[in-house]
C-alpha cells in the first residue's frame, strides 16, 4: 500500500500512546484498537434488509457490522459496500437474538472473516442462536460480553461506548418476551458527532438509560424496535435531542411499523425521518471532523 517505516512506526507509536492513556483513564478497553492514523472517514449504513437491522459502520479499511437482518440479503449488501479484496470484518454485534437481527448473520459468517463478536452473553434457545454459536467457535471469532463501560476504539476520536445493559448478562437464560428489553445500545462518538444504537429496546430500557442519567444524547438516532410505538417515548426523545431518526423496517409489514403514534412523536420535536422502506439502504458519511450528512442516494 506504499506504507514506508516511518509511518509503520508512527502507527504502532499512536498505539502505544492511546493504551496509555486508557491505562490512565481506568477505561475497560478492548484488546483492538484500530490504526486510523491515514483516514478518519466514517460511513454508517442502514442496509435495508426487509424487517429487521443491519448496520454496517466503515471507518478507513475497518468494518463493524450490527445485527445481520432476517436473511441473507446482508451478506450482497456488505459486498457492495466493502473493498474488493476484504473479506474480513472486525467486530459483529449482535444487539439480540430474534430471528429479525441473527438469521442474516449465519450467511455473513459463512461469507466473511469475522474477528470479534459481541453480545450480551444471554442464553437463547432457537435453532439458529445454537448454529451462530457453532459458527463463532469454528470461526474463532473473539467474544465480548456488552455492558456498559466497555468502549471500542476506532481511533483517537472515534470510538463506541456500550451504554446497556448496565451489568454482566452473561450465561443468564434470555426469554423471548425479554429478549428486546435486554437490546445492547451503543453510542458512537465520531469526532464531534454522535449516534446511538437502539437495537429492539422497549420503553424499560429506555426509562433505566434516562433514570441513571446515562449520557444518550446523540445527533443520530437509530430508532428502536423498527419505529414500534412501545418505544422512541417522548421523555426518552428529550434526552437524545437528534437531529436525524433512523428507522430500519420492512415495507408493508404485518407490524404496522412504524406505528403512526411514533412517527408524530418525531414530527412533534421537528426530527427529520429516513426509513428504509420508503428510501432503500441509508448511509451517513462523515469527513473528517465535519458533520454526518446523507449520502448522495437520499437527496
Ligand atoms: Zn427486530
Amino acid at each position: 500500500m506504499g506504507l514506508n517505516g516511518p509511518f509503520c512506526i508512527y502507527k504502532m507509536l499512536s498505539r502505544k500512546t492511546i493504551l496509555i492513556i486508557l491505562l490512565f483513564a481506568n477505561i475497560v478497553s478492548w484488546s483492538f484498537i484500530y490504526d486510523l492514523t491515514s483516514t478518519s472517514n466514517l460511513e454508517v449504513c442502514f442496509f435495508d434488509v426487509g424487517q429487521g437491522d443491519s448496520i454496517l459502520i466503515k471507518a478507513g479499511d475497518k468494518q463493524i457490522l450490527i445485527d445481520g437482518g432476517p436473511n441473507n440479503s446482508v451478506v450482497s449488501k456488505l459486498s457492495k459496500k466493502m473493498p474488493l479484496f476484504d473479506k474480513q470484518i472486525d467486530l459483529v454485534v449482535l444487539t439480540h437474538p430474534h430471528h429479525d437481527h441473527l438469521n442474516g448473520l449465519l450467511n455473513v459468517f459463512e461469507k466473511f472473516k469475522v474477528s470479534n463478536f459481541l453480545f450480551t452473553g444471554e442464553i437463547f434457545e432457537s435453532k439458529n442462536f445454537n448454529i451462530l454459536q457453532d459458527l463463532i467457535l469454528k470461526e474463532g471469532s473473539k467474544k465480548y460480553i456488552a455492558k456498559l463501560g466497555l468502549r471500542i476504539i476506532i481511533s483517537k476520536d472515534q470510538y463506541i461506548d456500550v451504554l446497556y445493559p448496565f451489568e454482566s448478562l452473561n450465561n443468564q437464560l434470555l426469554t423471548d418476551a425479554k429478549a428486546n428489553d435486554s437490546s445492547v445500545i451503543l453510542k458512537l462518538y465520531s469526532f464531534n458527532d454522535t449516534m446511538l444504537f437502539t437495537g429492539d429496546a422497549t420503553f424499560k430500557t429506555e426509562s433505566d438509560l434516562v433514570e441513571k442519567g446515562i449520557d444518550i444524547r446523540s445527533d443520530v438516532l437509530k430508532v428502536a424496535h423498527h419505529g414500534s410505538k412501545y418505544a422512541t417515548t417522548d421523555f426518552f426523545l428529550h434526552s437524545v435531542l437528534p437531529k436525524l431518526a433512523a428507522i430500519s423496517v420492512g415495507e408493508n409489514n404485518t407490524y404496522n411499523q412504524p406505528a403512526i403514534e411514533m412517527l408524530d412523536r418525531l414530527e412533534k420535536d421537528n426530527i427529520k425521518v429516513v426509513r428504509t422502506d420508503k428510501n432503500g439502504d441509508i448511509c451517513l458519511t462523515q469527513k473528517k471532523t465535519k458533520q454526518f450528512s446523507l449520502s448522495s442516494q437520499m437527496e
